[in-house]
């Protein structure tokens, strides 16, 4: 029998919030980026690929577009803004050799049950270039062809129409994430996104015409010009459409860190009460509108793939967010993006030319990376749980790692007491129960098992709201 998703309300504490709203990781990796190294190389990366031949098993394939046409202000990713579309050309060229010196490591059987491409903006990329790189990759990997993967790709309404939409879905893509952040003219002209809602409505059309199995929308918080009222509008509109999943993030203002912030008018941005009320009424109105929390800032219809992983145990966490597929080795080509095989971590070069340079020679463009201890591998398994589960069993990890886990995770076991006299969890002698209340607060409770937490580490992440 499928379980259903809990049906219970989530709890938006104010009081609550405003005490543990502290900067935390988003834990779609532990450990985080922050301990990845340049000791790391490419004889790493070929021995880890080897163990993950051993292991066997699917694959999942990320993919990074870097290119923007414009500038966000709100951006923080990485990305290299451009009108010059004659740059995808040799990007692409770039993908296919990295996709074969990739390809090589792994063995030619293992199928693909997991793709992604991310940005910048993928479908700065024309519909010909998506179609080299797809062709490329299936030169080299086992990519599915009877629609039972979980094909996903990134997309700015701005940059896709009804065509690109169909060329995607005959290219095998299945799932669609719109970057929408918020449908109000005023946010839109202070963040320099203009996206009038008709070019959002006609990528979610034909996805829905094309047979796409889901469409998620990404909206931001915290944005210049956005009040409690304004974004209950934005939301009214964007619930209308009814889209699949949500996923709702807070807007982090770090202009030192970021440039493109600095061209946001600080005194327009929404007080820390306007914020948190903009929080708790979107909480509310996407509760009632039949969502359930996934996660962090995740939200999904009920009977969404999502939403049922989580109730039967199944859910997982990666560098992409929430996934209904068996936690996969990741093999990630193109600037700056991730790897996640064999016990190791592996990011390439975020440099276009060093990349190309990389390449081109027939090395991988790896610049740092990270080789998971087996306490790393310990913790990785309860604060992935946590994450995805909001329960933990210890007699899982005890019979996984073979450790006493009371005695283990003492420290962390008493960190947990006061969230547990304020009412965000339970405690129990053989599990961790998250309660509605601690859902939102899931990264404080996480950052209890992180062992490479201190106070200077914890200031290079974003506040948990
Ligand atoms: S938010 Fe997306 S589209 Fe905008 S600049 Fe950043 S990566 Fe590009």
């Amino acid at each position: 029998m499928i379980a259903m998703p809990p049906t219970t309300p989530l709890l938006f504490d104010t009081d609550l919030i405003r005490r543990y709203d502290t900067a935390g990781p988003r834990y779609t990796s532990y450990p985080t980026a922050v301990q990845f190294h340049d000791g790391f190389n490419e004889a790493d990366y070929r021995a880890a690929a080897a163990r993950s031949n051993q292991a066997g098993g699917p694959l999942s394939i990320y993919v990074h577009v870097p290119f923007c046409d414009t500038i966000c202000y709100y951006c923080g990713c990485n990305k290299v803004v451009t009108k010059d579309r004659s740059r995808a050309a040799p990007y692409v060229d770039d993908l296919a050799q990295e996709l074969a010196l990739q390809g090589a490591l792994f063995d030619a059987d293992r199928p693909v049950d997991q793709l992604h491409f991310g940005g910048g903006t993928p479908t700065f990329l024309s519909n010909e270039e998506m179609r080299a790189v797809i062709a490329a990759m299936s030169r080299h990997f086992r990519l599915k062809t009877d629609d039972s993967g979980e094909y996903s790709i990134e997309i700015d309404p701005r940059e896709a129409d009804a065509r690109t939409v169909a060329v995607l879905r005959e290219l095998g893509f299945n799932r669609l994430s719109l970057g929408v952040q918020d449908i109000d003219p005023a946010v839109q002209q202070a963040v320099n996104r203009i996206q009038p809602i008709e070019l959002t409505r006609t990528v979610l059309d034909a996805a829905r015409a094309e047979g796409f199995h889901g469409v998620s929308f990404d909206l931001i918080y915290g944005l210049p010009h956005q009040t409690p009222d304004s974004f209950r509008r934005t939301l009214d509109t964007v619930i209308d459409m009814a889209p699949d999943r949500l996923s709702l993030f807070n807007y982090a203002h770090l202009p030192t860190r970021f440039k493109p912030q600095r061209r946001i008018n600080e005194a327009d941005l929404p007080s820390a009460a306007d914020k948190l009320a903009i929080l708790g009424h979107s909480i509310e109105q996407l509760g009632a509108a039949g969502y359930v929390l996934i996660g962090m800032d995740h939200f999904a219809r009920p009977d969404d793939p999502l939403a049922l992983a989580q109730a039967n145990g199944t859910l997982h966490r990666n560098f992409q967010g929430y996934s209904t597929h068996a936690e996969c080795d990741m093999v990630a080509v193109g600037v700056s993006s991730i790897s996640q095989v064999g016990g190791v971590f592996s990011q390439n070069t975020k440099d276009l030319a060093q990349y190309h340079e990389a390449v081109r020679a027939g090395r991988l463009p790896i610049e740092r990376g990270y080789a998971l201890t087996a306490e790393d591998h310990l913790r990785q398994r309860v604060i992935m749980a946590l994450i995805s589960h909001f329960r933990l069993d210890f007699d899982d990890i005890e019979q996984a790692f073979g450790i006493d886990f009371l005695t283990h995770f003492a420290g962390s076991l008493a960190a947990l007491a006061p969230m547990q006299a304020d009412g965000l969890l339970s405690l129990s002698p053989r599990s961790i129960e998250i309660h509605p209340k601690g859902r939102l607060l899931i990264r404080n409770i996480c950052m209890a098992f992180d062992e490479y937490l201190n106070p200077e580490g914890i200031q290079r992440f974003s506040k948990v709201i």
